[in-house]
This record gives structure tokens, C-alpha cells and sequence, in this order.
């Protein structure tokens, strides 16, 4: 049976109460207050201290107030439990523009499960009759109607596979690896979805496009409209019940089908097949010497910089740690090997991009905020559709930092982020170049494979965070 939101606050109340208000949740680099940075940078949205702790919660950034932070969040969710506030109109607006980008987790020393409660809180509150802001509304009314939050036609779900000459893969009845491309791709960042595709089929991957894909549920259960979220889940699990693994290039999509699908799925069920992300692929062929980089002249030289997307980065690091607290017997023995487990997670695509660096001669730069740290791209929680001023400052000032390192390039691994840094980069001239990791692969022709990947490779899971 469906749960609801409310159930998902009471389940949460133990985390609720652990909450001690110290406001660490706020920076990055909340355990490390003299860490050394590269000083004050004078960015397009305003000067930054990168150095030591700085704020990084987008949403306390953006509005200031106390109630904004994540700690007044918590701090609302532990008053609707004990009834001493009611939802309204007035408290939607304070708890929605948040991009449940997951720092506040990541820098909480109680190990508060934030982006649950914020999710469960806004859920509880659509239940309790406060109606959706009418952004929210519309993307909700047209999935609903379409299966897409785009308004696209669910025949051109594939058109850029046709266009693309890839249409012998759409309902390759004799795969059992599956491309999951997600809405994003499919109807806007359809370079994303080229990149991707035309890399498995260079790879030799039998792979195939579902036809009944339908939108992965991703922003209606980051916005509490979990009713629509599960209706999704259901279409999804039925269309990819046949196959063994499904590949990702949306670090949304990869989340939500990874870990929020088990979350609202019955006790008793199981999700029916693997989960992938195709950089995690690239990684691995790069690692067994079966793939390498071609060297390239136009990059020889450029400073390519890296956007840990929260969806694939953060989410997967503060689950899996959540889910090894709940087993251990030795917590502080095991921290230490959670802690090593999380740093091989982040280094994935960093072994991607040193790869690059070696075999094409890019020059491949950190910004101050990374992997757990990382600054979110501002596009998460239904911020963009809900709030896209805010949601375009927060993409500009993650663009400060690919600034403040010098970069050409603006990478990264995820439609959506590539979307909102895109726009923030354009918007506020930024003047780098935007772009996927598999996508800078894909056109610049780069990939040279040494040895022929097996269906063993493709169908491999176990370098898996969860
Ligand atoms: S959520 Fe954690 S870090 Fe934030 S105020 Fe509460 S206890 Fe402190
Ligand atoms: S999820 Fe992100 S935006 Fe929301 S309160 Fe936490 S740090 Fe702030």
C-alpha cells in the first residue's frame, strides 16, 4: 500500500528530536574551519570568501531568514509532530524553495536524514489540503496528462534516436541492458542522450530504449506530490520488469530509480532489476585498461573543472551511510571505512577526468566546493520549475566558482545540472563552455578502445556505492 507523507514524518520523529539547532548544517566544510581555500574571489553574484567554512545551504543564501536554513526546517517538521503549527499557504512558501541539494546532511554531525524530512514535510503538508504553488500545479497536471513534465508527445519521447540514426534500438526486444534517459534528455538536453547512446553503441552495448519510459517521478517527489511520484514508480517497474541492468546518464533519474523507488515501494518488494550510471561503466573499462582517451589538439591545454551533481554525488554518499549506521556493531570502527567507501564513490568520474588529462592534455582543475561539499546547481527540489530566479542565482554562483579555478569547461553528469549551468552561464556571462563528461567523449570523438568490452562488464554492479 501507498504510504503517505504524514507516515513518512512519523517514521522520521527520532530525527526530527535529534536536532540540536547548532546550525553546522549551514557550511561546507563544517568540520574544518581553518581549511585553506584560494582566498576572496570576486564572482558575478557577489565576492565569496572561498576559505575555510563558507555558507553553501542555496536556500538560506538566497532568503536569509532563520526559517530558510535547514535547521528552521527541521525545526518546523518538529512542531507539526507535536501540533504546535499547522500547515498554511504561508508555511508551503517557506519549506518549497529548497533544493533538497542534501549539504545540510552531509554536514551534520547527528547524522539527520534532512532531505527525507523536508520531502515527508512537504508531502504532509499537500495532504493536509494546502494546495501546490501553481508552477508546481501545471508540471504536475501535465505529467499527469503527458508522462513527461515537458508537455512532450510521448511518440517523440525517441525522436532524437531516430534522428540520430540509433532507432534500432528502441524496443530491442533481444537486450537485457537498458538506456533509462529521462525527460530531460529526451525533450531538452537531447545532445546528453546522443552522447550516451552513441558511446554504448561504440562500446558494442546491446542496450535498449523502452517506449513505455515514462518520467522517473524524480521532481513530484522532491515537491511532496507523492501520489503522482508512485503512480510513475508503478509505470516504470512494469516496463523495465524484463531487464537485468538499467544504464543512466541523468544523475536524477539514477537517484530517484535507486533509492527513492525501494523507499515507497511495499516491504515486500524488490526492485526487479540493477541500476547503472554510465560514467560508473566508463570508469571501470578505464580502470581494466579496456578503454583510453585519443589525444585531441583543440583541448591540449583547456581547464576543464568538475560539478559533482547532488543527485548522483551527495544522495548516494549520506544513503549509504545512513544504511551502514543502521547495520553497524562498531560504529566507530566502521565510520572510518564509510568514510573511505564515500571517497571511492566521489573519485569515479575524477578518475574519468585525470584520465582526460593524461591521454587528451586537459587540464583538470577542483573548485573550492567539492564532492560532499559540493555547491548545488541550483535546479533540484522543484526549485527550478517553482523559482527560477533563484534557482539561476544559485547556478551562477556555482558558475564563480568554475571562474574562480579559470575553467573553459564547466563539466558535469546530469542533463539537469548541465541545463541550469547552461543557463546561469549564458544569463550572467559566465563564458565557459557547458557540457556532460560522456558528452565531451561523444563529440569530440575521443573514446579508443584497446580491448573489447563483455557483457560481463555492462552487466556488473559491484563497484556499486548502493
Ligand atoms: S540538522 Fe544537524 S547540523 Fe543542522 S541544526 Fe540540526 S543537529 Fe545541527
Ligand atoms: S537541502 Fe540544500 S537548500 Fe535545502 S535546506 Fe538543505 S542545504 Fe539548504
Amino acid at each position: 500500500m501507498a504510504k503517505t507523507g504524514k507516515q513518512r514524518l512519523e517514521e522520521l520523529k527520532k530525527d526530527i528530536f535529534k536536532c540540536i539547532h547548532c546550525k553546522a548544517c549551514r557550511f561546507a566544510y563544517s568540520g574544518e574551519p581553518s581549511r585553506k581555500g584560494i582566498g576572496e574571489w570576486k564572482g558575478k553574484q557577489k565576492s565569496v570568501l572561498y576559505e575555510g567554512m563558507v555558507d553553501s545551504c542555496p536556500a538560506g543564501i538566497e532568503y536569509g531568514w532563520e526559517a530558510f536554513w535547514n535547521a528552521g526546517k527541521i525545526w518546523i517538521a518538529r512542531s507539526i509532530l507535536t501540533d504546535d503549527l499547522e500547515f498554511s499557504e504561508d508555511l508551503r512558501d517557506v519549506i518549497m524553495p529548497c533544493i533538497t541539494c542534501g549539504q545540510c546532511q552531509a554536514q551534520c554531525e547527528n547524522k539527520i536524514r534532512t532531505v527525507d524530512i523536508i520531502e515527508s514535510l512537504r508531502a504532509a503538508c499537500k495532504e493536509a489540503g494546502v494546495p501546490m504553488i501553481d508552477k508546481h500545479q501545471l508540471v504536475d497536471n501535465i505529467v499527469k496528462e503527458r508522462n513527461n513534465p515537458y508537455g512532450g508527445e510521448a511518440g517523440d519521447r525517441f525522436k532524437w534516436a531516430k534522428d540520430a540514426g540509433l532507432e534500432k534500438f528502441i524496443n530491442n526486444k533481444d537486450a537485457n541492458v537498458a538506456y533509462y534517459v529521462g525527460c530531460t534528455a529526451s525533450y531538452r538536453q537531447v545532445e546528453v542522450a546522443i552522447a550516451t547512446a552513441k558511446l554504448f553503441e561504440q562500446l558494442g552495448i546491446n542496450f535498449t530504449l523502452v517506449e513505455d519510459e515514462v518520467c522517473c517521478g524524480s521532481p513530484f517527489f522532491r515537491i511532496g506530490a507523492v501520489d503522482t511520484a508512485q503512480e510513475l514508480m508503478r509505470k516504470n517497474l512494469e516496463a523495465f520488469k524484463d531487464v537485468e541492468i538499467l544504464y543512466f546518464s541523468c544523475a536524477g533519474c539514477y537517484r530517484t530509480l535507486t533509492i527513492d523507488y525501494p523507499k515507497w515501494m511495499a516491504e515486500d518488494e524488490k526492485l526487479p532489476f540493477k541500476t547503472k550510471h554510465a560514467f560508473e561503466l566508463i570508469k571501470e573499462l578505464i580502470t581494466k585498461e579496456k578503454i583510453k582517451f585519443k589525444p585531441n589538439k583543440e583541448l591540449k591545454g583547456k581547464i576543464v573543472t568538475y560539478h559533482d551533481p547532488c543527485h548522483t554525488g551527495r544522495h548516494f554518499a549520506v544513503d549509504y551511510e545512513q544504511r551502514m549506521i543502521e547495520e553497524s556493531k562498531n560504529l566507530m570502527f566502521d565510520m572510518r571505512k564509510i568514510g573511505q567507501e564515500i571517497d571511492r564513490w566521489f573519485e569515479k568520474p575524477r578518475v574519468i577526468l585525470r584520465k582526460l588529462e593524461e591521454d587528451v592534455g586537459l587540464v583538470f582543475k577542483e573548485m573550492y566546493r567539492i564532492k560532499l561539499n559540493s555547491m548545488c546547481c541550483g535546479a533540484g527540489g522543484g526549485v527550478r520549475a517553482g523559482y527560477p530566479d533563484f534557482s539561476l542565482r544559485t547556478a551562477s554562483l556555482r558558475c564563480d566558482e568554475a571562474n574562480a579555478v579559470k575553467a573553459d569547461f564547466l563539466l558535469t553528469e546530469c542533463p539537469f545540472c548541465w541545463r541550469n549551468l547552461y543557463d546561469a552561464n549564458e544569463l550572467y556571462s559566465h563564458g565557459m563552455v557547458v557540457m556532460g563528461i560522456l558528452q565531451m567523449i561523444s563529440e569530440y570523438n575521443l573514446l579508443d578502445i584497446i580491448e573489447q568490452p563483455t557483457d560481463e562488464d555492462f552487466l556488473s554492479t559491484e563497484e556499486a556505492l548502493i
